[in-house]
């Protein structure tokens, strides 16, 4: 998961990626960090919690210059800690070089190993520390040179902004796996960013998506910014689906799509695949509202916000535990009582992962007094986790790696459980491309595998 920005070629850069981090914290909120780079030297912030937690107003006093990058950090590698934030800084022969990376890489382990057999010395347990040392060791003489030199050793998923004092490198995998983005700002300097919705706050226009394989150098020139592409890998798209299913926000455009048009289709093809005799539709809020329209839609039923979201659990409750877990759900959403009883409902989410949060609802709903409570699932049946970065639990973790959606149904209490067919997903997302559904069908394509302890990468 992850955000990652850079800004290039305009006055206050740090304040413009401040903006765009906030815009795009629901894609990681453990840590947060900018540099900066005033062509003399770089200036970093970084430290745990969300952006309007690690910045204020003397931050960008510190954080001066035409470029900066920045990143929000949600761990899929690595550990939840302050050396584990983002951008990685470092000193090396050639000056300074700051780096922020979204992505996994599978071959992590392999390549920290060879480096560690070398005599290196890691500071976090981050993948993206490979690539610092991959670049100080290489023995090119351009930056540019020594940081393809080091991508090329890489398999996985990235997207990679780097940043020197003088120039920024974006670099996307050849998969096209995490989304990447080129706006333009009104005085004419650049942001590339993990999302567009980035751009919408900062005032910048969409100018394209940054495409897989390719290499974008921006620099100075007589004219102010400027940006030359270079295609170092030949692209083999496969962009993540479960961008579109829940992690992106519903505003953003990805690879020409937009999400939440995407979400909507999902619902619709959904109501085909999985009728249900019901009287109201209700969302999962918020991951489930735009797929819950879409299947309310295609049944001719209505679309009810029967249950109640509260937007101010704190972090404090995000814990790796069961017990805690369960808790979240409740102190997190409630149901409207007077207009669930005595119906029967569907309930639509994005997604079912262990089972926990849907368990919690149909319990939720039937407390409520809903006649029948039948579960739909906008997404097909997550069989393997993810190992490109999106966070997943282990195999066994997976609900649907076990159970049909009948035993499904019954663990959780529900009338009937549905999800839509991987088939369904590919006619929302429309046959133009591959794209990754590692998650349902264990194709891991960019390496790593089910098994995390027999896998290359993670
Ligand atoms: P679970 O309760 O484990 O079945 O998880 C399903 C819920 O988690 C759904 O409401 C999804 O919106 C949400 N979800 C799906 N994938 C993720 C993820 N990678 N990280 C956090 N939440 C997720």
């Amino acid at each position: 998961m992850c955000a990652v920005v850079g800004v290039y070629g305009t006055e206050n850069a740090s304040k413009v990626a401040y903006y765009a981090l906030f815009a795009m914290q629901h894609r990681g909120q453990e840590s947060s960090g900018i540099s900066a780079s005033n062509g003399k030297e770089i200036t970093l912030i970084k430290n745990r919690g969300l952006v309007t937690d690690v910045f204020n107003e003397d931050s960008f006093k510190v954080l001066t210059g035409n470029c900066a990058i920045g990143h929000n950090r949600y761990s899929t590698a690595g550990k939840d800690s302050v050396l584990d934030a983002q951008p990685v800084f470092a000193r090396y022969k050639l000056g300074e070089i700051a780096i922020a990376h979204n992505g996994n890489l599978t071959n992590k382990q392999v390549i920290r190993d060879e480096l560690i057999e070398k005599g290196a010395i890691f500071q976090t347990y981050m993948d993206t520390e490979n690539v610092v040392h991959l670049i100080a060791k290489s023995q090119k003489e351009k930056l540019v040179d020594r940081v393809v030199d080091s991508v090329k050793r890489l398999e996985g998923a990235y997207c990679f902004i780097i940043q020197s004092r003088s120039k920024m490198f974006v670099i996307r995998d050849k998969y096209g796996i995490r989304p990447l983005s080129i706006g333009q700002l009104e005085d004419g300097g650049y942001i590339v960013a993990s999302e567009s919705c980035a751009f919408d706050l900062v005032g910048a226009k969409f100018i394209r998506d940054v495409k897989p394989g390719e290499m974008l150098i921006f620099e100075n020139c007589e004219d102010g910014a400027t940006f030359k592409s270079e295609q170092l890998f030949e692209p083999d798209p496969h962009p993540c689906a479960f961008e579109y299913i829940y992690f992106a926000r519903p505003d953003s455009v990805i690879d020409g799509k937009n999400v939440y048009e995407t979400r909507v289709k999902c619902g619709k093809i959904l109501a085909k695949e999985q009728p249900a005799n019901i009287d109201i539709v209700l969302p999962v809020p918020d991951s489930g509202v735009a797929a819950a329209m879409g299947f309310a839609e295609g049944l001719g039923v209505p679309f009810v916000m029967g249950i109640v979201r509260n937007h101010y659990v704190g972090r404090t409750f995000i814990e790796p535990t069961q017990q805690i877990r369960d808790l979240k759900v409740k102190l997190k959403l409630s149901p409207i009582k007077h207009l669930i009883e005595g119906k029967r409902v569907a309930i639509v989410d994005d997604s079912l992962v262990r089972g926990t949060t849907s368990k919690q609802i149909v319990k939720m709903l039937k407390e409520a007094g809903a006649k029948e409570v039948h579960m739909r699932i906008a997404a097909p049946e997550i069989k393997y986790p993810c190992r490109y970065g999106i966070d997943t639990p282990t195999k066994e973790e997976l609900i649907s790696d076990s159970h049909t959606p009948e035993q499904i149904a019954q663990k959780i209490g529900a009338n009937s459980v549905g999800f839509l067919s991987v088939d369904g997903l590919k006619d929302a997302l429309g046959r133009d491309r591959d794209y990754s559904l590692v998650s349902f069908d264990g194709n891991y394509f960019a390496g790593g595998c089910a098994d995390s302890l027999n896998c290359s990468g993670n």
